[in-house]
């Protein structure tokens, strides 16, 4: 298998642009849920720029439970996306939710594919003969092996430039959204080469429990960590109530930079 640390014992460094994903880089991915504006993602993108996002996130395509909730502002999303990158030198992130999208994604830095999407085997192949970096969420109801072979997907198109993400699976608790599976990390980064990263927004579907599951990711191996931020979260279009305001943002940032740098001198 290609994704197996077997075949491949280094860790795999995802480079885009000025910044790497994996072998010892802490990865930041920061920004709202969705793309709302373009004074909304581009203030936001300054923000985590300031505060060490490496990559700004944003949805532009969105998949939602119902048909009725905000679908995204599409094609118009990527235009403000793509301004938001060349204002700040930030690259940037957007899901795919459809393979016809994918002509639309010449200034999208890393192409997400979704929880909903990991077992899409036929969008998976089209983003493995693309020619840029694919962030795969894993399925709430996914194992590792499944993760895994999803990956498996993408690598076999001759794609080697794969980030794999926890963002909480299903379980019987109905306090969070979903319960973020720390094991995932170790035991991912034992069976493959490849990055890790943890999403504890959507992994835990309330703000004040992104920090302590995002440290938890860090302590546990993660490259890093995706987080949604919003400046009004009472206001935003979409998963208001997992976003972080800046100032919190900034603060657990803060620590996640620490802790980082305290995992690597307990490694030497
Ligand atoms: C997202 O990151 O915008 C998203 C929809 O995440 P997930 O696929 O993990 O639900
Ligand atoms: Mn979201």
């Amino acid at each position: 298998m290609l994704v197996s640390r077997e075949n491949h014992p280094q860790d795999t460094v995802v480079k885009v642009n000025n910044t790497s994903v994996g072998g010892g880089n802490l990865t930041i991915i920061a920004g709202p849920c969705s793309v709302e504006s373009e004074e909304q993602i581009v203030s936001i993108a300054r923000a985590v720029k300031e505060n060490g996002a490496t990559i700004l996130r944003g949805g532009a395509f969105k998949p939602r439970t119902s048909p009725y909730s905000f679908q995204g502002l599409g094609k118009e999303a990527l235009n403000y996306l793509s301004i938001a990158r060349k204002e700040t030198g930030l690259p940037v992130i957007t899901e795919i939710t459809d393979i016809r999208e994918l002509d639309l994604f010449d200034d999208i830095d890393i192409v997400q594919v979704g929880a909903r999407n990991m077992q899409n085997f036929a969008l998976l192949k089209e983003v493995g003969r693309f020619n840029k970096p694919v962030l795969l969420k894993r399925g709430y109801a996914a194992t590792y092996e499944e993760l895994l072979y999803s990956a498996e997907y993408i690598m076999a198109e001759g794609n080697e430039n794969v980030i794999l993400c926890e963002r909480g699976i299903r379980t019987f608790e109905q306090y969070t959204r979903n319960t973020v599976d720390i094991a995932c990390v170790p035991v991912i980064k034992k069976m493959s080469h490849l990055p890790i990263l943890v999403d504890a927004s959507h992994g835990t579907g309330k703000h004040e429990l992104v920090e302590p599951l995002s440290l938890a990711a860090i302590a546990a191996g993660a490259d890093g960590i995706m987080v949604e931020v919003h400046d009004n979260p009472d206001e935003a279009l979409s998963d208001g109530s997992q976003s972080q305001m800046i100032g919190r943002y900034a603060a657990m940032t803060a620590k996640i930079k620490r802790l980082y740098e305290t995992m690597k001198e307990f490694e030497a």
